[in-house]
């Protein structure tokens, strides 16, 4: 194969991020992969909202979400194997990959489940762009455990795309289980929610809400098509929510927001045995347990990332479905640019961001 005979340059130069909202292009050394594991060339490195909350604007994230300074970002890659190590078992050069972005330990009881996200050993889980280098460089050393095929009727945007936040949101909706049966609120309408409303459609749900404060977004959301009625915020969204479903609210709600009040909308227009899902990470979440939960029979999930058996899953439903995760993409930036594409996504007026690479 032509593959083979690429010529892979020694060096490289990757994006860091040194926690100041800059971007720091440094020069590294192209890895040679070792035993169980590959090189991939990059193709497409998105950009998540972690990223923005926990690295770029200042170092504030903790354990799982602690960047190492200096390590390549980005933890979202897509790309194609160009090199392999000894001792691989599934993946060979040429395959179409995208890396589940945490590489866990393999045998803790969090790892075996698939769920490498939760891996419980400290020293072994490293998730990539974070404790090891990610995809905002071209090339990437990867544990071939880490990664899923990308089928040839996806884009390596879409990839991408799937390698965290559809993953993500995939998951928290098979925990609640959406489906024709479902009107689905989804609360903030960034690349997250977005995702949401794309699958939860995909899924057959038949009446889409959202809720979203800022006006590109929203306006985003309805010309992809993916919501049937959008509100913002205010005092009196539950009772919008509620109106649109005969006074009984939604059988189905994602909090994408982040935000106490988003969370307590998904809560307070949802239906009686309503299942709500948490995907936003952080704030707080403020309940009056009888009314909003108990007496009205409802579930709430925790929701984080996904397990590699479901990003597999995830991938055969996109091409059943031929939906393309990659349309979610409103601007796409080479890596010599990667410091407007993290300063785009900071400021909000944007879909999806992605670091795409030439072929
Ligand atoms: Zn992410
Ligand atoms: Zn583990």
């Amino acid at each position: 194969m032509s593959i083979n005979k690429k010529i892979i340059p020694t060096s490289m130069l990757g994006a860091t991020l040194p926690g100041n909202s800059t971007v720091e292009m440094k020069e590294f050394e192209v890895p040679t992969p070792g035993f169980g594991q590959v090189l991939v060339q990059t193709k497409a490195s998105t950009i998540c909202g972690s990223d923005i909350r926990a690295i770029y604007r200042e170092h504030t994230g903790k354990g799982a979400e602690g960047y190492i300074p200096g390590m390549v970002a980005g933890h979202e890659p897509s790309g194609i194997i160009v090199q392999e190590g000894p001792g691989l078992k599934e993946f060979k050069t040429g395959d179409r990959v995208i890396v589940y972005h945490i590489s866990g330990c393999g045998v803790c009881y969090n790892c075996r489940m698939g769920y490498m996200i939760a891996c419980s050993n400290p020293t072994f889980r490293q998730a990539y762009g974070w404790q090891r280098n990610g995809g905002m460089a071209p090339y990437i050393l990867c544990d071939e455990k880490d990664l899923v095929h990308l089928p040839d009727e996806l884009t390596y945007k879409d990839g991408a795309q799937v390698a965290c936040g559809f993953g993500t949101v995939y998951e928290a909706l098979e925990k609640i289980g959406v489906s024709g049966d479902d009107a689905v609120l989804v609360t903030g309408l960034g690349p997250v929610g977005l995702a949401t409303l794309m699958l939860a459609k995909a899924m057959g749900a038949n009446k889409l809400i959202g809720v979203e404060v800022n006006d590109y977004r929203i306006d985003l959301a309805k010309k992809l098509n993916l919501v049937d009625h959008v509100f913002k915020p205010s005092d009196h969204t539950v009772q919008d929510i509620l109106d649109l479903t005969g006074g009984k609210g939604v059988e189905k709600a994602v909090d994408c927001s982040a935000s106490d009040a988003g969370r307590q909308t998904c809560v307070r227009a949802s239906k009686e045995w309503a299942k709500i899902a948490l995907v936003g990470e952080g704030n707080t979440m403020t309940l009056n347990p009888s009314p909003d939960m108990m007496h009205a029979q409802k579930t709430i999930y925790g929701s984080w990332v996904t397990s590699t058996w479901k990003m597999m899953d995830l991938v055969d439903r996109l091409v059943r479905w031929n939906i393309h995760p990659g349309d979610l993409i409103t601007d796409e930036f080479p890596i010599e640019r990667a410091g407007e594409a993290y300063a785009l996504m900071a400021s909000g007026h944007c879909g999806k961001v992605a670091v795409v690479y030439p072929d």
